[in-house]
């Protein structure tokens, strides 16, 4: 019987990020791979990929190609991030190093807060965005998108997820992404979305 995942079955899959909190949300949205899962921590000589495109969607495709060929296996990336609309989309594509190469998300967390003062509630509406890609031998085999709209609170709560989510209220719940767990996160998340598109595209292609 076909599993529909021919592609993958039994092969390595780099999951090509270094930050944990992806890597741990990624394994579990994708549990049902048939594959065998690597990160990065198992290529500590590669130099990273760099991110230059200006959308989410060109430095996911990026990333999974750079590692598909810097590695042999297949790859997956995602690149993500927060979109403030009264920001006009910032950090965007910048999420990462908002507050400067090097920084982390606590620095980064600072300079959102302190962008958004005096901004009332019903103006500080943002989404999280994700666009996931998966690479062999230097050719994309499928993608995804995906995004998940909330509001930015000046008071963290919560100490699951990573980045900007102890941040990021989900108002119809009336709890911040950091307050869910990785399972509950999934259902809803940006990447949740963006990893079962790239799945079912995968999928399709037997
Ligand atoms: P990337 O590694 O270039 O894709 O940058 C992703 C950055 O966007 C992270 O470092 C976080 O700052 C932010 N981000 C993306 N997804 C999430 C999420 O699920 N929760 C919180 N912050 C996120």
């Amino acid at each position: 019987m076909s599993c529909g995942f021919s592609r993958i079955e039994g092969r390595v899959i780099v999951i090509a990020t270094r930050n944990a909190g992806k890597i741990r949300e990624i394994r579990q949205i994708l549990a049902h791979l048939p594959a065998r899962w690597k990160t990065l921590d198992e290529f500590p000589e590669l130099p990273d990929c760099e991110e230059t495109g200006m959308t989410f969607a060109d430095n996911a495709r990026a990333k999974a190609l750079y590692y598909s060929e810097a590695t042999g296996h297949l790859a997956l990336a995602d690149d993500s991030g927060l979109e403030v609309d009264v920001l006009e989309g910032r950090p965007g594509v910048r999420s990462a190093r908002y507050a400067g190469a090097g920084k982390d998300d606590a620095a980064n967390n600072a300079r959102l807060i302190g962008e958004l003062a005096g901004i009332p509630a019903e103006q500080r509406t943002a989404r999280f965005r994700c666009a996931a890609a998966l690479a062999e031998k230097g050719r994309v085999l499928a993608e995804g998108d995906g995004s998940v709209e909330g509001r930015i609170i000046d008071e963290p709560r919560g100490h699951n997820g990573f980045g900007y989510d102890p941040h990021f209220l989900l108002p119809e719940r009336g709890v911040t992404t950091a307050e869910l767990d990785t399972a509950e996160k999934s259902r809803i998340s940006h990447r949740g979305r963006a990893l079962r598109a790239l799945a079912a595209k995968l999928e399709e292609l037997g």
